[in-house]
């Protein structure tokens, strides 16, 4: 038996978190649920966003599952998710975009896989606020140091890239194209304008290629990459990209394979994998039983495979897509027309999802 955290989450988390664990107990693996809180629910209740004891189960168990958490703007409490990244240095983060036959999509034959590196870039919450004696006296620094001048109203994030992190990220994505029977790796960059952080990346890039000749390599700049998602996604596999980068286009593989409801994901460490859908808690559909569980459950298919339990992965992703085929007991956003009635709820999805494994 093994112990897996789940985190519910808020928004929609916990409705979709409940109809993951069901499906995942249909599969019969022998799994126990660790189930806990963070986000803005239990913020208001208890004064923090991300309790103790939430650490603590992460720290314990063998996998964890995390329903998405909101973040509010501006105010508040910085990102969970990214807290959570950088806790457990859960450096890479891994969302399979594939079409499933039904989905409602411009697109048939889409099965791409999106590494995007988690802890540096803008992401890595290195920021300094506007008007602040720390954001003036950099605001200093660089004015003496540099020959282009900053603003003095200006706020500033900053963007590092490491030789170190590019480097595990790049060989992650090489080694799961290995491990997974890919053929090549695209690397993803803006290395033309950021000669600095994205052409240390592309360079760092290219030598970790050298180390794995058995699998193409090519990069590709950012907004080229973007115009080639759309047109011809079919010519692409395993793509690497820095943190910003690697959120935006994460959207754009999700919409290509039928949305947000749709795209799956997991965050690796080297001692910790933490799986999440790509999509946040749509707030505005919180406790109406409306939307899309997929995504969370492919996570949790994908969490499965990486804790061994093979086959009941495959009977899970063979359950969602002859759901998904069928085109019956689908959400609102699965139908041609999404103001079509005959839509059913989150937990009725699940249900047809369980009954396809029995
Ligand atoms: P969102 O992904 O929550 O929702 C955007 C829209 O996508 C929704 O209004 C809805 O139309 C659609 N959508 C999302 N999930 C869906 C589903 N399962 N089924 C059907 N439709 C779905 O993005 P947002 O509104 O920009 O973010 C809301 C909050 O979530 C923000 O606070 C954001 O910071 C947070 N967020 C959290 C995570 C995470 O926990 N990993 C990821 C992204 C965003």
């Amino acid at each position: 038996m093994k112990t897996v955290t789940m985190i519910m989450g808020d928004g929609i988390g916990p409705e979709i978190a409940q109809a993951t664990m069901r499906c995942v107990d249909a599969t019969g693996a022998q799994i126990k649920w660790d189930i806990q809180q963070a986000g803005t629910d239990i913020m208001a209740q208890t004064g923090t966003p991300i309790p103790d004891e939430t650490i603590k189960s992460l720290e314990r168990t063998d996998a964890a599952l995390k329903a998405p958490i909101t973040t509010p703007v501006g105010t508040g409490f910085r990102s969970i998710n990214v807290h959570l990244r950088q806790m457990f240095d859960l450096y890479a983060c891994l969302r399979p975009c594939k079409t499933y036959k039904g989905i409602r999509s411009k697109y048939d034959n889409i099965d791409l896989v999106i590494v995007r590196e988690n802890t540096e870039d803008c992401y890595a919450g290195i920021e300094f606020q506007k008007d602040t004696d720390a954001a003036n006296e950099l605001i200093g620094w660089l004015n003496n140091h540099g020959n282009k001048k900053i603003k003095p109203d200006s706020g500033i994030t900053i963007k590092p890239i490491s030789v170190s992190g590019t480097e595990r990220i790049v060989k992650f994505a090489f080694d799961y194209a290995r491990a997974n029977g890919r053929k090549k790796v695209t690397s993803v960059h803006k290395a033309n304008i950021m000669k600095h952080t994205d052409g240390l990346w592309l360079e760092v890039s290219r030598e970790v290629a050298k180390s794995y000749p058995d699998i193409q390599f090519e990069d590709r700049i950012v907004d080229n990459m973007c115009m080639q998602l759309v047109q011809v996604p079919e010519l692409y596999d395993v793509l690497v990209l820095p943190n910003l980068y690697g959120d935006i286009l994460s959207d754009l593989c999700a919409g290509l394979v039928g949305g947000l409801g749709m795209a799956p994901g997991g965050n690796f460490g080297t001692k910790k994998a933490i799986f999440e859908a790509t999509h946040g808690s749509a707030p505005k559909y919180k406790g109406l039983n409306k939307v899309n569980p997929t995504a969370l459950l492919l996570s949790a298919v994908l969490m499965l495979r990486n804790m061994g339990f093979i086959a009941e992965a495959d009977r899970m992703e063979n359950a969602i897509a002859a759901v998904i085929a069928e085109g019956k007991y689908v959400t609102y956003d699965m139908k041609a027309d999404r103001n079509d009635p005959s839509a059913v709820g989150t937990q009725e999805m699940a249900n047809a999802i369980i009954a396809k494994m029995q």
